[in-house]
């Protein structure tokens, strides 16, 4: 057992994405950070690279037999590479060839019978049952007492498969009663993305969702941090894949973190950081490639505090305007309108109203799963019934993040006269001292952000 161990040390929760655990070099690059780490109890990973996105396809009922062998296949030669550098442990060889053949199983059941959510489910959240089982072999090979357990254990949901919530206060005692002690004996690999209902079916928490899960993990066990572990080496004033001058940021309040993830900086999965607000839990954002390039930490509080720090930028909105002359000096059309999205399991992100007009915007896709539209026919139909509505797509949302937006004078002119020869379509600002958002063509954002990005953010 790790001496350190006996007394009360920190615990920290460490989670590695699709990239980092997508081959055997790159695991073991994951391990030699877990092991540089005692304090690093809990590991939660990714499918490896690539998988789930084959299982999403696969997901869709492919009737064609050849087409589905062949994706299989691209999965199954995935996971054997990693498994091949191990040295094919009888063990581990016997477990992965059950996980594979549970995915011919469900594929082909889903070809038969398309759109069986939770059939779509226990597919989909065989990616980390994969790649958990080799990273712990991995550790187990590098002389480190660790063990894969299933997430399915604690990770308490609804049943609303392809995107469920998560439920707070049996995840707690879950992981503490079922987890907690085993702690200190070995490390914990585990699946990010899954998890389980009250009946025991699979659920999935959304695309991207293992962030998420390593930050509920991490409020359920008390954990002093959490580690997310990417392909970039911290979070960036902006996509660093769309602007070349975006540069990382060492230090972020959780509130500025936040913004950035719900408005589309992909590194970090929207609702990641409300587990670790409600627990005072640091998250630290690196590269599991260059651990020694330092990254992000995200905290209550940052030395500095810029009016701009970052841009987030977020495709494939939905502009969706509801007109009704019931509006007019009526109380309560907004309640209705909004009951009526509730009962649909839409959040809206972006609202602006007139007199007799409510314009909002939506993700055309939603972070569910299997990558289902938000908009359905049934959506439209019910609103119909109530006023008359108009859908524009094609659009992109951008948002400016920093601090004191709302309270400081001339930010307006400094955003808008940079953009000034682009159509702006909607504009909100006013909510959060952390935001201003607005909306313009998707095929004009790549140039919008980036002007935006060189003013505000590279000429300071
Ligand atoms: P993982 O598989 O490790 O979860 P993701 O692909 O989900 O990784 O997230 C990492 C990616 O997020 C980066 O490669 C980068 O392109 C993208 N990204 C978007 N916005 C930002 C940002 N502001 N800072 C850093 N990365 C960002
Ligand atoms: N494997 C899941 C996905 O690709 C979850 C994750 O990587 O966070 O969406
Ligand atoms: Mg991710």
């Amino acid at each position: 057992m790790n001496t350190q161990l006996s007394s009360p040390v920190s615990l920290t929760v460490a989670k590695f994405g699709g990239t980092s655990v997508a081959d055997y070099l790159a695991m073991d690059r994951c391990a030699d950070i877990v092991l540089a780490d005692p304090s690093v109890r809990i590991v939660v990973v990714s499918a490896s690279s690539g998988v789930t996105n084959l299982l999403v396809s696969l997901s869709s009922g492919i009737s064609d037999g050849a087409k589905r062998l062949e994706l299989l296949g691209q999965i199954a030669e995935i996971q054997y590479q990693i498994l091949d550098a191990l040295g094919r442990p009888a063990e581990v060889a016997a477990a992965l060839d059950l996980l594979l053949t549970e995915m011919d199983k469900h594929s082909a059941q889903l070809a038969q019978q398309p759109q069986d959510p939770r059939r779509v489910d226990a597919l989909l959240a065989l990616g980390e049952q994969c790649s958990s089982l080799l990273f712990a072999e991995l550790l187990r090979q590098r002389g480190e007492p660790a063990r894969s357990r299933d997430v399915r254990e604690v990770m308490r949901t609804d049943s609303h498969h392809g995107r469920a919530e998560p439920q707070l206060q049996e995840l707690a005692q879950l992981a503490k009663g079922c987890w907690g002690a085993a702690l200190e004996a070995e490390r914990i690999v585990t699946q990010g993305f899954i998890g389980a209902d009250s009946e025991g079916h699979t659920t999935t928490l959304g695309r991207g969702g293992s962030d998420f899960s390593a930050a509920l993990l991490a409020e359920a066990l008390g954990a002093d941090s959490l580690a997310i572990w990417t392909d970039v080496d911290g979070i960036y004033s902006c996509d660093p894949r769309l602007v070349t001058g975006a540069r990382p940021i060492p230090e972020l309040s959780f509130d500025e973190a936040a913004e950035m993830a719900t408005f589309g900086a992909k590194v970090l999965h929207p609702a990641t950081i409300l587990p670790a607000v409600r627990s005072g839990c640091a998250v630290f954002v690196g590269c599991s490639r260059a651990p020694e390039m330092g990254g992000t930490w995200i905290r209550n509080r940052t030395e500095l505090t810029p009016v701009f720090r970052a841009l987030s930028l977020r495709r494939n909105q939905t502009l969706m305007t509801v007109h009704s002359l019931n509006m007019l000096h009526a109380q309560g059309f907004l309640a209705e309108l909004f009951a009526i999205l509730a009962r649909h399991r839409i959040s809206v992100d972006l609202i602006t109203t007139s007199e007799v007009s409510v314009a909002l915007t939506l993700d055309s896709t939603g972070s569910d799963s299997g990558g289902r539209e938000l908009l359905t026919p049934a959506l439209l139909e019910e609103l119909g019934q109530m006023c008359r509505v108009e859908v524009e797509s094609g659009l992109a949302l951008v948002a400016v993040i920093g601090n004191r937006i709302a309270n400081t004078a001339g930010i307006g002119k400094r955003v808008f006269e940079v953009i000034e020869q682009h159509n702006v379509r909607m504009i909100c600002q006013g909510a959060s001292p952390h935001n201003l958002c607005f909306l313009v063509d998707g095929q004009e954002v790549d140039g919008v952000v980036r002007q935006l990005h060189n003013r505000l953010l590279e000429t300071q």
